[in-house]
Order: C-alpha cells, then sequence, then structure tokens
C-alpha cells in the first residue's frame, strides 16, 4: 500500500483535528512547524490511508510514536496500547494543568515518557 496521502485527504484531517495536535493538543499555530498526518495504525501494521486511521500530530508526538502501536510498563511486563484519538476520549487519558498536558493514569505516562524519551513535560509546555 502507497503511504502517500492526498492533499484534499490531508486537509480534511487537519480541519478534524482543528489544527491541533490530537495527542497533545497543541494548536499548529503555537508549534511554528508544520504538522504531519500520521497512520495511528502504521501501514506496517495493516493500517491504511483512511480517514478514519489517520490523526493530525506535530512532529514530537509523530516522531516519538513513529510505527509503535504500544509500549510496556515499567517493571510490569504488561504491553498497553497507545491513547488512540479515534477510540478513546482525550480527557479521560490526559488533562491540562497550569499549562501542562499531565497524564491521568500510568499508562498514558508510559506512553509519554516512551514518546519522548526524557522527561515528557518540557516538550507539553508552555499552551493550555
Ligand atoms: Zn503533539
Amino acid at each position: 500500500m502507497s503511504r502517500y496521502i492526498p492533499a484534499d485527504l490531508r486537509r480534511k484531517v487537519a480541519r478534524r483535528a482543528n489544527n491541533k495536535c490530537e495527542y497533545c493538543r497543541l494548536p499548529e499555530v503555537a508549534a511554528m512547524v508544520k504538522f504531519q498526518v500520521e497512520h495511528i495504525i502504521s501501514i506496517k501494521h495493516g493500517g491504511k490511508n483512511t480517514f478514519e486511521n489517520l490523526a493530525y500530530a506535530c512532529p514530537i508526538c509523530n516522531s516519538g510514536k513513529g510505527t509503535d502501536l504500544g509500549t510496556i510498563l515499567d517493571d510490569d511486563d504488561i504491553v498497553i496500547r497507545f491513547f488512540n484519538p479515534r477510540k478513546h476520549d482525550w480527557h479521560e487519558h490526559f488533562e491540562i494543568t497550569e499549562g501542562l498536558v499531565m497524564p491521568k493514569h500510568l499508562s498514558v505516562q508510559q506512553q509519554l515518557k516512551f514518546w519522548t524519551s526524557t522527561d515528557w513535560s518540557v516538550y507539553w509546555s508552555g499552551w493550555s
């Protein structure tokens, strides 16, 4: 399957997301970089170039997630799926506290740690 996403589909995905990252909710205008349309389920895992499988993402979230679908909780050896903007309610997984995107539970905290490989709160500061 081709990874090419037609321009009209890209615009439709951006419009659905209100030009915000669907993972961290950063507005594109505040980032001063072009956001990307990414596959929630990557092509290598059978994902398709469909409106339902595409998400609008900032470069940090997109590069952190890559083609991965999940990670492993520290010390528990339990595989967890990443937040899926089509299946999960953002407000049940994240909250914005004093301008920071904060995880509401351990699996989301682990996801953010995996995506950034560092102190994730540094990257998700400065907007609310
Ligand atoms: Zn983001």
